[in-house]
Order: C-alpha cells, then sequence, then structure tokens
C-alpha cells in the first residue's frame, strides 16, 4: 500500500467542513476591511527565499523543500507566502498607479521540520499583507483583524506578543549590545545558536532550547535601543491598540524567525496547543521590497496557522456536517429508472438528494438514510407507483404522505424548503 508522506496529511470530509468555515469567516472579514484575493504559484526561484527570508535563518538554511528542476535549475516549494507576495507585487509594478494594496492568500506552505502535533511538512496559512503604508495605524489594525477573526471563531485562549525589531539605523546598534552581552553566554548557547549567533544575534532571543531561554532571561532589550522614530512609531502601535481595546503583551524577546522584519512584529500565542504554541505572526517588512530590487515600499503583512485554529475549534466540525435533504428509497427496476430523474432534478434546484444505486431492501436502505442523517425519506415502490404516489417520511417525526407522482417535484421542493 503507498503512504502519504511523513508530515503530509490529508483534510477528509468530516473535517474539511470545519476548513471551509474558517475560510468563509476569513473571506468576509478580509472583505469588510478592503482586502483583494491573490493566488499564487507554489514553485518559485530557490533564491527569491534565500534572498528574503535570510540565509542564516532555520528555514533557509535546513527546512525548504529545494530540488534542480529537469533543466538544473533551482526551485523552491514556498516555505512561506510573504516573498511571494512581494515578488508579484514588484513583478506586475502594482505600486505604479495607487502603491497602497492590501492582499490576503490562503493555501499550503512547505517546510521540512520534525513533524509532531501541531507541525507538519505541508501546512497552510491565512496570510494579509498592506503595502505602501507607513503608519503604524495599518499595524494595529491587522493586529485588529487578527483579534476579529478570533473572536468570530470562538477562540478565546489566545495572547498577543508584540515587540518593535527597529530599523536599519537603529538595529545594528542594538546588534553590537546584543552580541556583547552574549559573547557572556557562550557556555549556555545551543550549537546552533553558537554557530551563528556572531551572524544572527537577534534569532538566539528566539530560540526555544531551555538553556538558551535562560540565557537570554535578562538580554537587553531592543526597546530601549529603538531610535526616536521607531520608538514613536511603536508608540502610536500600542495607543492605536488601547483605543481599540486589543489586549496585548510587550515581549521584548520576540524577534521572529525571518530575517526580513522591521519595527512592529507581533504573535498570536495559545495554550492550548502544547509545544506549538503560535497560531498566526507577523509584522512590517519596510526594506524587502526594495531590496528584491523593487520600489522603496513599506510594506506589513500576518501569516495565520490554519491547522493550528483548526485544532483549536475541531469540536465545531460535527455542527457544520450538512446531511441530505433527501433520501429515495426506490424498490424495483421502474421506481430506480423514476427516482434517478427526480434526484437529478432535486439536486439542481438545490436539495441535496440521496438514493441506492442498487436493488437492496427497504430496510437496508432506510438504515443507510439514517446513517446519512437524512430529514426525509421518500418510498417508491411498485405498489406506491399503482396508486399514483410515492411515499414521503419525516425522518424526525415520523409523519408519513402520499406524494402525487403528477407534480412530485414541485411538492417535496416545497415541504422541504419550508
Ligand atoms: P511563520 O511564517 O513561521 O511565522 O509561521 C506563521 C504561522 O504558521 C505560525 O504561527 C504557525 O501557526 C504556522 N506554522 C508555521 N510552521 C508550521 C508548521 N510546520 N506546521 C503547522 N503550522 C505552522
Amino acid at each position: 500500500m503507498i503512504q502519504r508522506i511523513k508530515g503530509f496529511k490529508d483534510i477528509l470530509p468530516g473535517e474539511v467542513e470545519l476548513w471551509q468555515y474558517i475560510e468563509s469567516t476569513a473571506k468576509k472579514i478580509f472583505d469588510n476591511f478592503g482586502f483583494k484575493e491573490i493566488r499564487l504559484p507554489i514553485l518559485e526561484r530557490a533564491e527569491l527565499f534565500a534572498k528574503s527570508i535570510g540565509e542564516n535563518t532555520d528555514i533557509v538554511e535546513k527546512e525548504m523543500y529545494t530540488f534542480p528542476d529537469r533543466k538544473g535549475n533551482f526551485v523552491t516549494m514556498r516555505p512561506e507566502a510573504t516573498a511571494s507576495v512581494v515578488r508579484s507585487y514588484i513583478q506586475h509594478k502594482m505600486s505604479g498607479k495607487d502603491p497602497v494594496r492590501k492582499f490576503y492568500t490562503i493555501g499550503p506552505m512547505f517546510r521540512r521540520e520534525r513533524p509532531q502535533k501541531g507541525r507538519y511538512r505541508q501546512f497552510y496559512q491565512i496570510n494579509a499583507e498592506v503595502f505602501g503604508i507607513e503608519s503604524p495605524m495599518i499595524d494595529a489594525q491587522l493586529i485588529f483583524i487578527l483579534t476579529i477573526l478570533f473572536n468570530e471563531l470562538s477562540v478565546t485562549d489566545v495572547k498577543i506578543h508584540i515587540n518593535s525589531l527597529g530599523c536599519q539605523k537603529c538595529r545594528p546598534q542594538f546588534k553590537e549590545i546584543l552580541l556583547n552581552f552574549l559573547r557572556s553566554k557562550t557556555e549556555s548557547l545551543c550549537s546552533d545558536c553558537l554557530r551563528r549567533y556572531e551572524k544572527n544575534p537577534l534569532r538566539v532571543l528566539d530560540c526555544k532550547v531551555p538553556s538558551c531561554k535562560e540565557a537570554t532571561l535578562k538580554a537587553p532589550s531592543i526597546i530601549d535601543s529603538l531610535c526616536n522614530d521607531c520608538k514613536k512609531h511603536f508608540k502610536t502601535v500600542t495607543r492605536c491598540l488601547d483605543k481599540l481595546q486589543v489586549e496585548y503583551e510587550i515581549n521584548k524577546n520576540l524577534v521572529r524567525g525571518l530575517d526580513y522584519y522591521t519595527r512592529t512584529t507581533f504573535e498570536i500565542q495559545t495554550a492550548s496547543l502544547g509545544a506549538q504554541n503560535a497560531i498566526a505572526g507577523g509584522g512590517r517588512y519596510d526594506s524587502l521590497t526594495k531590496s528584491l530590487n523593487g520600489p522603496d515600499m513599506p510594506a506589513i503583512g500576518f501569516a495565520i496557522g490554519f491547522d493550528r485554529l483548526a485544532e483549536m475549534i475541531s469540536a465545531k466540525a460535527a455542527e457544520l456536517l450538512i446531511n441530505p435533504d433527501l433520501f429515495i428509497a426506490a424498490l424495483g427496476e421502474k421506481s430506480q429508472a423514476m427516482a434517478f430523474e427526480w434526484i437529478n432534478s432535486l439536486c439542481f434546484r438545490g436539495i441535496t438528494t440521496e438514493m441506492d444505486f442498487s436493488d437492496k431492501s427497504l430496510k437496508s436502505q432506510m438504515k443507510r438514510a439514517d446513517k446519512l442523517g437524512s430529514k426525509f425519506v421518500l418510498i417508491a415502490g411498485d405498489k406506491e407507483r399503482e396508486k399514483g404516489a410515492a411515499i414521503l417520511r419525516n425522518m424526525t417525526t415520523r409523519e408519513q404522505l402520499a406524494i402525487p407522482l403528477a407534480n412530485l417535484i414541485e411538492e417535496i421542493e416545497t415541504i422541504i424548503k419550508k
């Protein structure tokens, strides 16, 4: 038997309704806030991610599905969406007429991480990206949108962490301060952090290894090193969040695993998912568009972990199952032929109808109707047909009604749509 690949999963009926529900809820909110959907390829040139996410990050160093195609060109299955959205924004010269663009996109991402609950090699994200707005108000609005979505989905056990990573003016200075601090802690750092802390000291703040966490407890805070512009920006973000009555916590160790972030970064965490506690993250990436040879354009975005969100509200899946409105239990060849016409007309009119395409007994067909949770059953056999009718049974009240064959479709439609 050929099995699916480790870390990849099938989303089956029974679970997929929940995914559709989350998707439609998110789409509604994005529509309300003026975001437009964008759909982008899964395969991109490998250098797009190395250049944007950063060479010294876990994703680029260890996790990307990168391989040469048949012509020997290196391609990567996207590990995240922002780089592709930026590539598309530049490629289609979207900054031209009106540089302000608000996008959302929903789809699979690929990272070769060690699979465990809440961590997959193919996982899904809901992404939002905004280009062309420097104002910190948009930072707060994006976080507000996340809170609305979680509220709408009744996800309550969440905490918003925010931080600022400064800009190209003030971050180099902080890096030096942090480096000096880390040099005194080298005996506590894990091998990954030891290898790359000189190049990328901020990543140590984000490391999940307990000894690194312990070592950075008293690390200097980037908030104290922000330049005046960054300080003002961060202050306005927090003020706007207060105005919107969004609760948050300032977390000086929140740096996130991608190099392109500047200024505001945020992460939504939950206590109800175990080790994989981040359900969404995002931040500003004001210099990314320029660094990919595009215009100098401020931008900000977020990514929600779709799989984790679905796990948090998995109990809702049962409520969302759609049961058939009608099951036609047709007995005998002639009745089956009639039922075949009915089922197609009824489905066409929006009445979910099922039938058994076999000669099973009435008892076994009723059993199947029951199992499918059908609201009504139409019993059509020779005896009924001779009387010019079929019997409609309401499976909840157990009432039965003779429906004349002459205008059966219209009568059933009226009863079921009532
Ligand atoms: P990131 O791009 O790493 O900031 O990820 C954004 C969100 O995607 C995280 O907060 C997670 O909810 C989700 N996520 C990231 N990696 C995985 C994974 N391997 N499996 C499932 N969800 C993930």
